[in-house]
């Protein structure tokens, strides 16, 4: 087990690129995506960021801001891997507008000690809420097609919290029918889910059947534009 302790920070890579997923798909963003999940989705697209890999060399917070300042984008993506496993609040500068990629499972404003399941332990300070009420939070909780069982009593905390929206990847209708059962039971309102079709190719995202069947039952639905354009390129 090796200890990494927050302020630093374990970054897989930085591009500027279009937002491909959700309530801002299409913008203009610098991603910031971190290494490490706290998860181990079977589908995942970015497993990279969660095979083991000493050779990341940490970065600061002010490395970051540094970072964040000379882009020109406006928005910054924070995404993973599973970025609320850092203090995202310390990399907060003024005139840009903050994105979190999240699986959820992780409550920002509570302190994290952490045993990673490849035995990395993350340790990291509550993240100010003040700071972090201001970020566009996309919480994409897994469904069973990802993992088997889960603790999703974190969707209280989410529900309760109208900082940004829920996004859920589907891959057939029976998906859907889950979604609709867990929305009801945390009481999250409709308006702020969005529903994206999983796969990482082209002709995985052309299911207009799926997507009429989600309009039928009142879903938003979210494109997954960077596959459209570039499938599973990565700094995409
Ligand atoms: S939570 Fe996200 S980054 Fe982590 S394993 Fe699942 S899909 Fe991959």
């Amino acid at each position: 087990m090796h200890m990494k302790t927050s302020p630093a920070y374990y970054v897989a890579e930085i591009f500027e690129s279009i937002q491909g997923e959700g309530n801002y798909a299409g913008v203009y963003s610098l991603f910031i995506r971190f290494q490490h999940c706290n998860l181990a989705c079977s589908w995942c697209d970015s497993k990279y960021t969660w095979y083991k890999n000493d050779t990341l060399i940490p970065q600061t917070a002010d490395e970051l801001k540094d970072i964040i300042a000379s882009s020109a984008a406006t928005h910054i993506i924070f995404t993973g891997g599973e970025p609320t496993l850092y203090a995202l609040d310390k990399l907060v500068i003024p005139g840009k507008k903050y994105h979190v990629e999240t699986n959820g499972t992780v409550i920002p404003t509570e302190p994290l000690h952490i045993e990673l399941p490849d035995g990395t332990y993350i340790e990291r300070v509550a993240m100010k809420e003040s700071i972090i009420k201001r970020f566009n939070w996309v919480v994409s909780p897994k469904l069973s097609n990802a993992i088997n069982s889960q603790n999703t009593e974190y969707l209280h905390y989410w529900s309760a919290r109208n900082w940004g929206i829920f996004k859920f990847i589907i891959q057939q209708s029976a998906d859907i029918d889950e979604i609709e059962h867990v929305i009801n039971r945390y009481s999250i309102d409709k308006n702020r889910v969005y529903l994206a079709v999983e796969g990482c190719t082209l002709q995985s995202q052309l299911r207009p059947k799926l997507v009429d069947e989600l309009i039928t039952k009142g879903f938003h639905y979210s494109p997954r534009l960077h596959v459209l354009l570039w499938g599973a390129k990565r700094k995409k």
